[in-house]
């Protein structure tokens, strides 16, 4: 027992895969079509993917964004946790990536739902707010160039209905933010974002160390 986060070790991983995870058959294929990629480590992990899926059901979402879709592990599991109506406009600049998610999405019978928009996603989302999207949006999930976090957060909460949440991916990275030599962009970058956030009086907080770290924000009304 303990009043602490467990620290979680490969036997207790296994075993909570083991007694919780339930991946359907196409999202089991795409992570081992995804692992024999060079950037295989840019996917979500199945327990982060089952927990957002979870996530979007509990709030009822409808409409979502999301910033980063690689081949499309995390777009997948959202998906096919929405209604038939539901819709994800999702983001990425990347065309060969992309085309293997496209590929996936066709064969789990949820192309429809997903409306890939390729390109820098601040100026997607500067151009959905341009298009009074503001507040039309139930959850968001951020996961792409860190040195963006903060538009995208920014821009994200503004798309947001009061009450709508945003995920924020890799916010523990890989532990090493607590270690002040590690002073490379990307760190340096979560960790400001993480500080801003923790004090963004917009929004209710928690971050969750699943996967790589996900932060939960939720849009105060
Ligand atoms: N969520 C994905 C999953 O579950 O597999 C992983 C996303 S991966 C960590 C990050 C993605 O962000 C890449 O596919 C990359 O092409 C995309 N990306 C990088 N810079 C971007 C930008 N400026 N605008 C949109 N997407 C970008
Ligand atoms: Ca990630």
């Amino acid at each position: 027992m303990s009043n602490r986060t467990l620290q979680v070790t490969d036997e207790v991983y296994d075993y909570l895969l083991d007694v919780s995870l339930r991946e359907p058959e196409i999202l089991k294929e795409l992570r081992e079509v995804t692992a024999e990629h060079p950037n295989a480590r840019m996917q979500i992990s199945p327990e982060q993917g089952q927990f957002m899926s979870l996530l979007v059901r509990l709030m009822g979402a409808r409409r979502c964004l999301e910033i980063g879709v690689f081949t499309g592990y995390s777009s997948l599991a959202v998906a096919a946790a929405l209604p038939d109506n539901g819709l994800i406009l999702a983001c990425d600049v990347n065309e060969e990536y992309t085309s293997i998610a496209r590929a996936f999405w066709e064969r789990a019978g949820v192309a429809g739902k997903i409306d890939l928009r390729l390109g820098p996603a601040l100026d997607t989302l500067d151009d959905l707010l341009d298009d009074g999207q503001a507040d039309a949006f139930d959850f968001a999930f951020i996961d792409a160039d860190k040195s963006s976090y903060p538009g995208y957060f920014d821009r994200c909460l503004r798309l947001l209905r009061p009450g709508g949440l945003i995920a924020v991916d890799n916010t523990l990275w890989s532990g090493r933010l607590v270690d002040e030599r590690e002073q490379d962009a990307d760190s340096c970058a979560l960790r400001d974002f993480n500080r801003a956030v923790h004090a963004d009086e917009r929004i209710d907080l928690s971050l969750v160390p699943i996967g790589d770290g996900l932060t939960l924000a939720r849009k105060r009304p």
